[in-house]
């Protein structure tokens, strides 16, 4: 959950998801559209269709036990080599570090190299002695993340006061590197296609092959050039959105119609049992407009 998310948004749903499911077990007999509904509003949710297939995965193939290994655990759904490495320290206490993008900060400035001249696990590799020199290796894995975080953060680190700031070489260089990430915005035009109905439904359709909401419940939906007249479909309008680091220009197109196409089906503008995602549900809110 915390992926992407800050821990005041995550609180809420994590003490609702836990409540829910206390088990291991619970979890993996949960149907997916309750995990998502779950979910609702906090976005990425690739992240809770992962979790409910880890689940299924550690109870059928792992005998209810997390893998303690790198090449096992990096078999489940969606734990590739950080998640992986950062579970194997905080739960079994293994000597790893979870490079995200604060750790490759504080290892980069502490040698005053930029990230992208660094092969990081070379330099795990080299300085293990140094840097497994305890044996607490969970709390070290977190330790050095929240360090990256609120110290070494990426604008204005608090070098006077940092405790590595003798041997730092960024902080003692006269020549320091450019540690500040440039964040890679991409533009996308999408033209989204809105059946509604005087009873004020929508129809959307889970058959829909874009990347970052495949296979959620989406009205019509295809990449475009900008916005165009379209036969038979009134625009309505255009506005942005974005996700993650997608920035969307959606043009948004409807019409009242009674038939819609087979693999549609109706849902309220208002109110749904099943879940419906953020990004459907700010076109709810444009198209409500027109009641
Ligand atoms: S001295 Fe500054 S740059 Fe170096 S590790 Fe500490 S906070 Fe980061």
């Amino acid at each position: 959950m915390l992926q992407q998310t800050q821990v005041k948004t995550v609180i809420p749903y994590f003490n609702n998801f836990t409540k829910k499911f206390k088990t291991l077990k619970a979890l993996s007999k949960s149907k997916e559209k309750d995990i998502l509904k779950m979910w609702e509003g906090l976005g990425y949710y690739r992240r809770a269709r992962n979790l409910l297939a880890c689940s299924k995965k550690i109870v059928k193939n792992y005998n209810f036990k997390l893998p303690d290994t790198i090449d096992e655990i990096t078999k489940l759904p969606g734990v590739g080599n950080y998640t992986g490495s950062a579970l194997l320290g905080l739960i079994y206490n293994k000597p790893t570090i979870a490079l995200d993008g604060n750790v490759k900060r504080v290892f980069s400035r502490y040698i005053n190299v930029t990230e992208n001249k660094i092969n990081f696990d070379n330099f795990i590799q080299k300085n293990k002695k140094k840097l497994f020199n305890t044996k607490r290796n969970a709390d070290f894995v977190e330790a050095l993340m929240e360090f990256g975080a609120l110290v070494c953060k990426p604008k204005d680190p608090i070098c006077h006061t940092c405790c590595l700031n003798k041997t730092c070489k960024y902080f003692t260089s006269d020549n320091k590197i450019n540690s500040l990430r440039k964040k890679m915005i991409k533009n996308k035009d999408y033209d989204i296609f809105c059946y509604i109905n005087k009873k004020k439904q929508i129809a959307l359709t889970k058959n829909n092959q874009i990347g970052f909401l495949k296979n959620f419940n989406l009205p019509k939906i295809k990449e475009s050039n900008g916005f165009t007249k379209k036969q038979n479909w009134k625009f309505l309008k255009r506005y942005k959105n974005s996700i993650s680091n997608l920035k969307l220009n959606i043009n948004l197109y409807y019409k009242f119609s009674d038939q819609i196409p087979s693999m549609y089906n109706w849902y309220s503008l208002k109110e749904n049992k099943e879940f419906v995602p953020s990004f459907t549900k700010k076109i709810f809110k444009q198209v409500s407009t027109l009641f």
